[in-house]
């Protein structure tokens, strides 16, 4: 609808840098609304209810389902996500640009549902690397890591389905190409980030994340 602001998912591996990332471009950039979302995971530690998440039970999660209260919602490791319906719509509907955080199968719903929104999809420059961040962070067992990875690996067959791939090598980089990608995206397709000029890339990194869950560290 003319008028309304650009619908954005971000998507990436567990570790990729996508918080980080999403953090960085709201403090450097006042262009974005970033929705929060709601889950069934426990808060980590320095996760602030209402900030990184709306922390809930599976009964309230369930509750909000019935009520059509999200515009996507998916299962992840064993927990529930979801968008709420409400922000989005009406930042939106403000002309702002509004990004998601979310997973592949919900990027997938938000594609369906919003035909113009842009998807993204955050690589890291390895999957060593992506290890060595995962761990690095200290948020979660070495059971939950392996558990990322596996989901990494499945991930990262549907990367093609994604409009934009960008490598967060260098954040600072990484952040002022991503802030350039979102506005230029607003007046045409941007070419240099496709994933069809980067297929060697990521059939590198679907290889490495077997290798990795495999145990060939
Ligand atoms: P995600 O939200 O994708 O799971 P995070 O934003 O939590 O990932 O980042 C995972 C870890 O990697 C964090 O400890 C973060 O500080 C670090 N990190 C993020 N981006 C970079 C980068 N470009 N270079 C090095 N470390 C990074
Ligand atoms: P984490 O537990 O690391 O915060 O998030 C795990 C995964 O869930 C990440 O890939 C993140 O992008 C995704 N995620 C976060 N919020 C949502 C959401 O509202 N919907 C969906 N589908 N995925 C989400």
């Amino acid at each position: 609808m003319k008028g309304e602001g650009l619908l954005i998912v971000i998507s990436g591996f567990s570790g990729a840098g996508k918080g980080t990332l999403m953090k960085r471009l709201i403090e450097d950039y006042q262009n974005y609304a970033l929705s929060i979302s709601m889950t069934t995971r426990p808060p980590r530690q320095g996760e602030v209810e209402g900030r990184e998440y709306f922390f809930a039970t599976r009964e309230q999660f369930e509750e909000k389902i019935a009520q059509d209260g999200f515009i996507e919602y998916a299962s992840y490791c064993g927990n529930y996500y979801g968008t709420p319906r409400a922000y989005v719509e009406s930042q939106l509907a403000a002309g702002k640009d509004v990004i998601l955080e979310i997973e592949i199968q919900g990027a997938m719903k938000i594609k369906e549902k919003y035909p113009d929104a842009l998807l993204l999809f955050v690589m890291p420059p390895s999957a060593k690397a992506l290890y060595s961040r995962l761990t690095g962070r200290g948020t979660e067992t070495e059971e939950v890591i392996q558990k990322r990875l596996s989901r990494a690996a499945e991930e990262s067959v549907g990367i093609e389905g994604y409009d934009y791939v960008m490598i967060n090598d260098d954040l600072e980089q990484c952040v002022r190409q991503l802030h350039q990608l979102l506005q230029d995206s607003h007046l045409a397709p941007v070419e240099e980030y496709k994933p069809v000029h980067h297929i060697e890339f990521i059939e590198e990194i679907r290889k490495q994340l077997q290798q990795l869950v495999k145990g060939e560290k």
